[in-house]
């Protein structure tokens, strides 16, 4: 249950019946909250004095639903906001790792001479074996910084696990949560503390209630910033790396108030199924897109098959725009 308190009641005061109730207090807008599990459905009586409107849920989706609030939730960064009213679609582009100041640099002048504002790039790489590239990790990160500085771009990076949450925090303008840190909790509540963007993706096998829950950890500590990335599902098929599920994606665009991110790279896992499948997300009227790219994508370090070169991520910009116009949005 959702509980909007009326404006006479003080922070400190709303904290105070928070605590009473088992609830979580927060600021939404203007507004201060008391949130409880959706098993409550009906209003304390303590509360009742205090209360100026309240929402039941049938489950646990609840400041992330539409039943709460039907307007999408606007996020801004630095030259560009999505969400909202704006029909924007951002691209994110970058390589799937950083890997040295060139290879970092090549992919921002990149996205800068293309007039996009976010570059990608993995610093901390949660990789399935030991022995593979694990990226470049406070070094990275630093790189990160340099290329926002010299190009003025928004920054995206991973956070692995919960050891260096607050290091991403201060380098990253917007933190991306993984599909295998999706349900780490230590990063969940880090992310919750701060009210930079926090881009979530949807684990492999993470039902669509599981990973609009993992949102809701970040929601209800006190960060509205929350963005949803779907990204691909194990399914049986091997032919694919993974299968994205666009399903879900209309499942969430009907049922939540968060800004969508289709990644469409790690999805497919080849190069010459992203152009197409990208063109798939963006028809269905999104928020952002994620594609890998790399200045020479043979020698990647991490994910060289799904990763496009420069031009082809170029002919793939040019092919979007039409896409998005059609369904109402621009490209950004
Ligand atoms: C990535 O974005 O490079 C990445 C590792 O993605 P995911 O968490 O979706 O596997
Ligand atoms: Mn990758």
């Amino acid at each position: 249950m959702i509980i909007q308190l009326k404006n006479s009641v003080s922070l400190e005061q709303a904290n105070k019946l928070a605590s009473e109730n088992q609830s979580f207090c927060i600021q939404l807008d203007d507004k201060i909250l008391l949130i409880s599990g959706s098993g409550v459905k009906s209003v304390p009586q303590d509360l009742e004095s205090f209360t100026d409107k309240f929402w039941v849920f049938a489950n646990d989706i609840q400041l992330a639903s539409k039943a709460f609030n039907p307007a999408k939730r606007k996020i801004t960064l630095a030259n560009v906001e999505i969400g909202g009213d704006t029909k924007n679609t951002l691209l994110i582009g970058g390589p799937c790792s950083v890997e040295s100041e060139e290879q970092i640099r090549s992919s921002a002048e990149l996205l800068k001479s293309l007039g996009l504002t976010t570059l990608r790039g993995g610093c901390y790489k949660p990789r399935t074996s030991p022995y593979s590239f694990q990226g470049m990790g406070l070094d990275g990160l630093k790189l990160l910084a340099k290329m926002r500085e010299d190009y003025g771009l928004n920054v995206i990076t991973e956070a692995r696990d919960a050891t260096h949450i607050e290091e991403i925090i201060d380098y990253t303008d917007v933190i991306q949560v993984g599909a295998k840190a999706m349900y780490d909790q230590g990063i969940l509540r880090a992310c919750a503390k701060t009210s930079k963007p926090v881009l979530i993706k949807r684990g492999f096998g993470t039902t669509l209630q599981e990973f609009v829950q993992a949102a809701e950890f970040v929601l209800s500590g006190g960060n509205p910033n929350v963005i949803l990335c779907e990204r691909g599902l194990r399914t049986f098929e091997t032919g694919t790396r993974f299968t994205l599920d666009l399903c879900g994606v209309a499942w969430l665009q009907e049922y939540t108030n968060l800004p969508i991110v289709l990644d469409p790279s790690h999805a497919m896992g080849y190069a010459y199924g992203v152009p197409v499948l990208a063109r798939a997300c963006v028809a269905m009227g999104i928020d952002g897109l994620l594609i890998e790219a790399h200045p020479n994508p043979k020698v990647a370090k991490s994910d060289a098959s799904q990763q496009l070169d420069h031009a082809q991520f170029s002919d793939l910009l040019q092919s979007l725009r039409p896409v998005a116009e059609s369904v109402g949005y621009k490209m950004v």
